[in-house]
């Protein structure tokens, strides 16, 4: 397993993150338990906010808060100085409660209810990134309603995807998301909001794919997104502010993956625009960035232990940890991979390939198939690294299995950020009914 940011192997042959050891913490916290390392989250902040800086370009990172969010995850953000994208009122109420600048808030969704939409308004939040032409006649009525201006960007789609390596271009985007370049939907949608007389067009937003390791996809959608401003320049008259590229930076899940830097993303990037602006003569937008994965994932380890294991001779040793596709459900859900180790034992050699499986009823509860490790026991401590991202925001409480705790480390200390959850804690919504007697 790859030791990412301030984890190692400390003398005990214990796997220490954050100057804590992880066997201290199972016992303290229990497992499964997620742990990040805090200074790691901060560090990937500061590359996007270094990198940025160097180019000269005005710009702004939002962290995509769907990756990871907790009250002290968005008290993290706002301390390093990020804007915060949400796509449901749990995450605005999230941050709202954690103190987040309204200001720095910008609201996504590709089905924003009226009820968001007017708590996104009452909270005052920064913008709103338009997805559909139901929402900017929902959006400019409620505002002339209230008699209040609404700075929104328009989401489109330019006809990239790009996932890992490969980008493909999709000529007539096939996606729930946005507004069509190609068909021309795109440029009627910058009419309409020009025309809107509550509703402030501050630029475009595309976001083209996740776990992205090369910047080609960003530099064709750049291309394309450039022709279409212009266009709306000579068109409508209409100069951009704003250039929103979305997020999709790639990680390193395990050795297989080889992502670019940030700071290589960020050149490329910022090379195309500024490229593009020179040639068309337009005006450099502010660039607006949108990481979640690439500054929560690899700060991530979750730390099980395991249980009962079963070997098929000359098929398949299966080992089970005391969590599974309740606590990350990207390996049944996308077929991701990841690294594992015993971090209890860190320092021994790896003995055999095993798979590792969750304590779900369903087959598909794999975490790890083919996993290097040493010959295992029960209660041996088992970390799987780069889970950061989309693990706990995606928990959930199948098999009425409790969500973990989350802790973060930093400097030797530990704190619990998220409480796992207690039995209660399952039933708390159930309502109990009684023969014959009123609600207990
Ligand atoms: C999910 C998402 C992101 C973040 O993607 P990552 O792969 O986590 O960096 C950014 N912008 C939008 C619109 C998204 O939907």
């Amino acid at each position: 397993m790859y030791l990412h940011g301030n984890s190692r192997v400390d003398h005990n042959g214990h796997l220490e993150i954050g100057g804590c050891s992880t066997v201290q913490l199972a016992e303290q916290y229990g497992t499964p338990l997620y742990i990040y390392d805090e200074v790691l989250i901060e560090s990937k902040c500061r590359e996007f906010h270094e990198a940025l800086k160097e180019t000269g370009l005005k710009y702004q990172v939002a962290y995509a808060s769907k990756a990871f969010l907790c009250i002290e995850q968005a008290r993290l953000i706002e301390r390093e100085g990020l804007c915060l994208d949400v796509v449901s009122s749990g995450e605005l109420y999230t941050a709202l409660q954690a103190g987040f600048p309204p200001e720095k808030i910008h609201f996504h969704g590709n089905n924003k209810s009226i009820e968001e939409i007017e708590e996104a308004l009452d909270a005052k939040i920064g913008c709103f990134v338009v997805d559909n032409f139901f929402e900017l006649e929902v959006l400019q009525a409620i505002a002339e309603d209230r008699g209040v201006y609404v700075s929104i960007l328009l989401r489109v789609t330019p006809g990239v995807e790009a996932h890992t390596h490969e980008y493909v271009m999709t000529g007539q985007e096939d996606s729930k998301f946005g507004f069509d370049i190609t068909s021309g939907q795109a440029n009627e949608a910058v009419a309409i909001s020009l025309d809107s007389p509550n509703l402030k067009l501050l630029g475009i937003h595309s976001h083209i794919g996740s776990q992205i390791f090369e910047p080609d996809g960003f530099v064709h959608a750049i291309k394309i997104l450039m022709n279409f401003l212009n266009a709306l320049k000579n068109e409508l008259d209409y100069t951009a502010e704003i250039l929103n590229v979305g997020g999709g930076f790639g990680i390193r899940y395990t050795s297989e993956d080889e992502p670019l830097s940030i700071v290589k993303h960020i050149d490329q990037i910022t090379s195309i625009i500024k490229q593009q602006c020179e040639e068309l003569s337009y005006p450099v937008p502010e660039l607006w960035l949108e990481p979640g994965r690439s500054i929560v994932g690899e700060a991530g380890t979750t730390l099980y232990t395991i249980g009962a294991t079963k070997n098929l001779p000359s098929v398949r040793k299966y080992v089970s940890v005391d969590g599974g596709m309740t606590d990350n459900i990207r390996p049944a859900l996308y077929g991701s991979k990841y690294e594992a180790m015993l971090a209890n034992r860190a320092n021994d050699e790896n003995k055999e390939v095993v798979s590792i499986a969750g304590k779900c009823c369903e087959s598909g509860d794999m975490l790890i198939w083919d996993c290097e490790l040493p010959v295992v026991e029960s209660n041996d401590l088992l970390a799987v690294s780069c889970t950061g991202a989309y693990g706990y925001s995606m928990a959930n409480n199948y098999n009425r299995i409790r969500r973990p705790a989350v802790v973060f480390v930093k400097d030797g200390v530990s704190r619990v950020v998220v409480q796992r959850e207690t039995y209660k804690d399952l039933i708390k919504n159930d309502m109990i009914y009684i023969e014959n007697s009123s609600i207990r």
